[in-house]
């Protein structure tokens, strides 16, 4: 089977193929850092799979997440999608 990386949607995996190798994910408030190839996580878990989905997946043992009443307390974030967003946008970047 072949992927067509130009149908990759934004928020997915095989959105970052060609863009980054390693993707950061990132909490303050568990102090935690972790990096995650891209090409293994593809392979992994599939060009379609969301991010989002994967992040609260690798955040759900965050002690922040479980305090009662708080909605969204851990503030986990990936770095990486900042800054590709922002270098998008501004370079008119408007495809693979
Ligand atoms: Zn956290």
């Amino acid at each position: 089977m072949r992927y067509d990386l130009n149908m990759a949607q934004p928020g997915t995996f095989g959105y970052l193929v060609g863009k980054l190798d390693v993707l950061r994910v990132e909490c303050w408030e568990c102090n935690r850092a972790g990096r995650y190839s891209v090409a293994k996580l593809v392979a992994e878990r599939g060009p379609d799979a969301k991010l989002t989905d994967w992040r609260s997946e690798q955040t759900k043992d965050c002690p922040q997440k479980n305090v009662p009443g708080v909605v969204r307390a851990c503030h986990a974030i990936m770095p990486d999608l900042v800054g590709l967003r922002a270098a998008y946008s501004f370079s008119g970047w408007n495809g693979p």
